[in-house]
């Protein structure tokens, strides 16, 4: 089997001390059979010392490297840095805690030598996930499915592999609000499923707060779809349609049927389900419009403090730094 090739494997961090050294001695025999690889290590702005634990592993070994945010940029942005630094001709993303087994990972690159460009994972259910963390996750894929046209399945996890071409095109995208369980659906290219039941997280509490799955969900929905906004429109002259009627029954009323005292409930129920309606539209467009506001200050997605492993660690590689980077460290072996 050829294995002359690199793989990338970044990991977002954050807070996750007590399982880096886990995850390395599981993946590190693993990785070693292929020519080259590197371990980059996101660092999301940990407050637990975990960047003094990969410090010192970088210093043990020098393909385990990490790029270290100037605060908490969350999970997607981890992972878009990640995919910005890492120079092999495959990047696997999996998470710290070890849910994501990296027993896996020859089976990825086996299919990606098959010629797939991306090798992706829809988690089965676990028994150690929670309730809540069940169902809340169902009705968001619900509600992705419904409103979007983007095909993101059910459990869709950010455990994949994808191959060199697929990550370039991610680096271009400009998006700060940066969605890739739906980019990926959107880019195409030949892609293989795996399915896995996700291991119990090794050690430590989740980092996705309820605050930042929501955040999750509502990046999803609005960044994949402008179908909220006409749905707004239309429940806009569903609303006139309905108030028409009512307002012809409420005229004939007046004008036939002298005595009634009609409208005191239909008024109360009337005014505040249009009120809420006009509230929640209003929430959809300012969400829209807050997007266009974000990316249009074009702020970089996340600001490092430290790195190392790297040639040289700008914050953001610009696409032709990136090539020329790329190309300039070829032969390099270890080095960049
Ligand atoms: N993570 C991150 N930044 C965040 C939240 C999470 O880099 O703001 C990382 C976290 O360290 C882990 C991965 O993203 O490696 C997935 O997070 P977690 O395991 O907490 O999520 P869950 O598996 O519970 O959905
Ligand atoms: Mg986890």
């Amino acid at each position: 089997m050829n294995k002359d090739f690199k793989i990338s494997v970044v990991i977002p961090t954050f807070n996750e001390v007590s399982n880096i050294g886990m995850l390395v001695s599981k993946a590190l025999p693993i990785l070693e059979n292929y020519a080259e690889y590197e371990m980059i290590f996101i660092d999301d702005g940990s407050t637990d010392g975990s960047l003094a634990v990969l410090k010192r592993l970088h210093e043990l070994n020098e393909n385990i490297k990490y790029v270290s945010f100037s605060r908490n940029f969350g999970h997607q942005m981890a992972l878009r840095a990640g995919i910005d630094y890492a120079t092999g001709d495959c990047i696997i993303t999996m998470d710290a805690d070890l849910q994501h087994p990296p027993e896996m990972i020859p089976g990825f690159v086996e299919k990606w030598m098959e010629g797939y460009e991306i090798v992706y994972t829809v988690r089965e259910e676990s028994d150690d996930e929670t309730y809540f963390k069940k169902i809340s996750s169902s009705f968001f894929y619900q509600v992705i499915k419904f409103v979007t046209d983007i095909p993101i399945e059910k459990g869709a996890a950010d455990f994949r592999l994808i191959d060199r071409k697929v990550a370039d095109y991610i680096i271009q995208l400009k998006e700060k609000d940066l969605f890739l369980r739906g980019v990926i659906p959107w880019l195409g290219f030949k892609q293989y499923r795996i399915d896995y039941t996700p291991a119990v997280r090794y050690s430590g509490k989740t980092k996705y707060s309820l605050k930042k799955m929501l955040t999750l969900a509502a990046t999803g929905i609005t960044s994949f779809s402008t179908k909220p906004l006409y749905m707004s429109a239309f429940l806009g002259f569903l609303m006139v349609g309905i108030s028409a009627f009512y307002g012809l029954y409420a005229l004939f009323q007046h004008l036939f049927n002298h005595n009634v005292i009609t409208g005191w409930a239909s008024i109360i129920i009337f005014t505040s389900l249009i009120g809420g309606i006009q509230l929640m539209m209003i929430g959809v467009i300012g969400i829209y419009l807050g997007k266009i506001f974000q990316e249009m200050k074009g702020r970089p997605g996340y600001v490092i403090q430290d790195y190392a492993g790297f040639v040289r660690g700008k914050q953001v590689f610009s696409n032709s730094e990136k090539y020329n980077y790329r190309n300039h460290n070829k032969g390099y072996k270890g080095i960049n």
